[in-house]
């Protein structure tokens, strides 16, 4: 650790002396950690052409476990402001975190109002210096993410006075859309039979989601994929899904399918039966950028898809409702069209 910090405050220092040169006054540069903030930050500056916004972490990235490269580093340590979902998400930032905001650079955690409101799920362990903390994955409520869309509105007005009213009509506009996703989603999801209603992960990062539309939530894995899941954790979700009669495991898309696999092979050993999901979920990670799953609307309309899809093969009644086209953009047909094998 001490060498690290001791190479980041050298990077640090050659970069504030080669990017001095380099600045170009008039260009905001806005940095954003994982792919959902970078995605919020996009649709907030539309039609603004003076802030050049820069995603870190690319699709299927872990960002519990990712490290910031150099090259990260250098973009952090050269931009205007740098935007973080927050709550320890990324795990391996705190210490850049630290040196950028005592270097002046605006940091901004997107989990912020949310935090303030008092609407995260506390009370985790992670190591024994992070005690107490939040579960990070506030984004799976879409209620959470109006609230960010609106918050950081805010924050880009005090970066670019001169297009407030922009980034505010641009987050009202945003926000009436994931009303409309909302509303789509707990009709979908409210169609399972609630003694159904469960959803089980490799790990913990459906709480918000499940909370949002009613649903119980196993995973195999805590709230961090930092902590490893012990053949006693695999067992006990074996026993849950036994016992609950569940019908179907989720693979996520930024996870090792390892442990879901094992939960698998485990309940068909006892006999059983248990499908996995017609498609893995978005959990940490964003799809590629331009793909339906690459926008935050996406990746959430994307993973109730999949889970109705999926309780569907399952022989589970439900409803799958028409898609609402006031929300952007509109599914792609395969997503529509899923197989059952
Ligand atoms: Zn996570």
């Amino acid at each position: 650790m001490k060498l690290f910090r001791l190479w980041l405050a050298t990077a640090l220092v050659l970069l504030i002396v080669s990017s001095a040169g380099l600045a170009q006054e008039s260009m905001i540069r806005v940095v954003a950690t994982t792919t959902q903030a970078a995605d919020l930050a996009t649709i907030l500056t539309q039609g603004v052409e003076d802030i050049q916004i820069t995603g870190l972490m690319g699709a299927g990235v872990d960002p519990h476990l990712y490290k910031p490269t150099e090259a990260d580093i250098a973009a952090m340590s050269a931009a205007d402001a740098v935007i973080y979902s927050g709550l320890h998400l990324e795990g391996q930032f705190d210490t850049v975190f630290e040196a950028l905001g005592q270097r002046g650079v605006i940091i901004f955690p997107v989990s912020k109002p949310v935090k303030d409101a008092g609407f995260v799920i506390g009370g985790f362990t992670l190591s024994a210096e992070l005690t107490n903390v939040d579960d990070p994955h506030f984004w799976f409520d879409p209620r959470n993410w109006e609230m960010s869309a609106l918050d950081l509105a805010e924050t880009l007005a005090q970066l670019d006075p001169a297009h407030a009213e922009t980034f505010r009509a641009n987050a009202q506009a945003y926000t009436a859309q994931l009303q409309a996703l909302f509303a789509w989603g707990e009709a979908g999801m409210s169609s399972v039979p609630e003694a159904q209603r469960h959803l089980v992960t490799s790990h913990d990062a459906f709480q918000y989601f499940g909370g949002a539309f009613g649903w119980q939530m196993t995973s195999i894995q805590g709230i961090s994929t930092a902590d490893e899941a012990g053949v006693g954790d695999v067992q006990a979700v074996i026993d849950t899904v036994i016992e609950g009669g569940i019908p179907v495991l989720f693979v996520e898309s930024s996870v090792s399918p390892a442990t879901i696999n094992a939960v698998q092979e485990g309940v068909r050993a006892a006999g059983g039966s248990v499908r996995l999901g017609v498609r893995s979920l978005y959990s940490d990670a964003m799809d590629i950028p331009g793909t339906f799953g690459g926008t935050y609307t996406g990746m959430i309309a994307s993973n109730i898809y999949t889970i109705l899809q999926s309780f569907q093969c399952a022989g589970v009644a439900v409803t799958i409702p028409e898609w609402d086209s006031a929300v952007q953009p509109e599914p792609p047909a395969d997503l529509l069209a899923p197989d059952c094998q």
